[in-house]
């Protein structure tokens, strides 16, 4: 069997805290399943400077094209918030994505039923929530030219600009996402206003003819963002371009409750990237109480989108879903005072349940009370 190569980038702040229990969720799925993994880590961010003077040094930029998948923690730090912009984390990671041409930007949002009373949102309105939203990555208006101010300062420009190709391959992520899953595509755009979004929504509608299994549908922007709070369960995969997708799933972040619990996988034509959503969260850092799920969820991407190995996946989604039945909790989805796990007692509990099926995961008291009603 292929042993699968692993290029780790734990980053900053809980970054590596994260990402040590990612990794033990890897690693408990390998020997579950019998695939050999190779995990190495490299330097990103504030800890790519600290140790070569770059955020994105030369030994992690060779190392992740050659593996199978990249697995990121989070970067940025405080102190060096005020570098100058080659020296900061963040520019490590925008090199990172450029460099693996990542396009498609996944992000997974499904309610856990033990933590419906963790959200904002009345329960009714969250039972069943399973969005994916398929953000494009590389194109529109964070990356349009012209850009800039002018001269005197008091105009400015940025470009809205995508060209067919770039919105096919994007669908196509989604279209093939939604075969997968519950075979429906929701396009959102500003057609009534935008010729982008005009180009956005004839593109995908021929592309949608390869796929005529997958019902299609087209939103506006505007009703989308209304609807992400008012019917979330309407929605199977959402596809949309760069700067709808960046505010959108940030919106549907906040329906599941933390943004400690959220995968992310972004996809092109190399090895994938997969990262929590979240930052390196400095305020926390060090102190064993981030929510490790984001980071174990997110291997659960990478070995379904990434390797191609989905009965793993799941087995990873269904112990991370088990934990939570069982009432273990990090800080960030306790009830307030309630005891909480620490990121590795999280992280421990989760990689011994993977694998593990419904029955096998009951208690001793609970298996002897079914036991008795038998
Ligand atoms: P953040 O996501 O790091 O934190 C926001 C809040 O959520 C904080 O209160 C934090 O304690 C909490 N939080 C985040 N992850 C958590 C987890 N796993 N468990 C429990 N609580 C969690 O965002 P921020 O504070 O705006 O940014 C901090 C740094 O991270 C900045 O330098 C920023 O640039 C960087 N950042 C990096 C990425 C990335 O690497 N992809 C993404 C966002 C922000």
């Amino acid at each position: 069997m292929k042993t699968y190569s692993i290029a780790v980038l734990p980053g900053d702040g809980i970054g590596p805290e994260v990402i040590a229990e990612a990794e033990r969720a890897l690693e408990a799925a390998g020997d579950r399943f019998g695939i050999p993994f190779t995990l190495q880590r490299f330097p990103i961010g504030a800890a790519g400077v600290a140790a070569a003077g770059d955020p994105f040094p030369e030994a992690t930029r060779a190392a992740v094209t050659r593996g199978d998948a990249v697995l990121l923690g989070a970067v940025g730090d405080p102190s060096l918030d005020q570098a100058p912009r080659h020296l900061r984390p963040e520019s490590g990671l925008l090199a990172l994505r450029a460099q693996l041409g990542v396009y498609a930007n996944l992000r997974p949002v499904a309610v856990f039923p033990a933590l419906v009373d963790r959200s904002p949102l009345k329960a009714d309105r969250l039972e069943g929530v399973d969005v994916l939203i398929v953000r494009e990555l590389t194109g529109g208006l964070y990356y349009g030219e012209p850009r800039g101010r002018d001269a005197g300062g008091a105009a400015a420009v940025n470009t809205l600009r995508y060209t067919a190709a770039e919105i096919k391959r994007v669908a196509r992520v989604a279209f093939e996402a939604a075969r997968q899953r519950r075979g429906h595509v929701t396009s959102v755009d500003k057609a009534n206003v935008l010729e982008v979004s005009q180009l956005w929504r004839e593109t995908v509608t021929r592309v949608g003819q390869d796929y005529p299994d997958v019902r299609l549908d087209h939103l506006y922007v505007d009703t989308a963002a209304m609807r992400l709070v008012a019917d979330p369960k309407a929605f199977d995969v959402l596809l949309t371009e760069n700067m709808f997708g960046d505010i959108l799933s940030d919106e549907a972040a906040v329906l599941v409750g933390s943004l400690g619990l959220l995968p992310s996988a972004s996809l092109g034509e190399g090895p994938g990237l997969f990262e929590p959503i979240h930052g390196s969260a400095p305020d926390i850092a060090g102190r064993d109480v981030a929510n490790p799920i984001g980071a174990i969820a997110t291997v659960a991407l990478l070995l379904r989108h990434g390797l191609g190995l989905a009965e793993p996946a799941a087995a990873v989604e269904r112990a991370i879903s088990l934990a939570l039945e069982q009432g273990a909790r990090t800080r960030d989805i306790a009830e307030p005072g309630a005891p909480a796990l620490g990121t590795r007692a999280m992280g421990e509990r989760i990689a011994g349940l993977i694998g593990v099926s419904h029955t096998e995961s009951v208690g001793p008291a609970e298996r002897n009370a079914k036991a008795q009603h038998a």
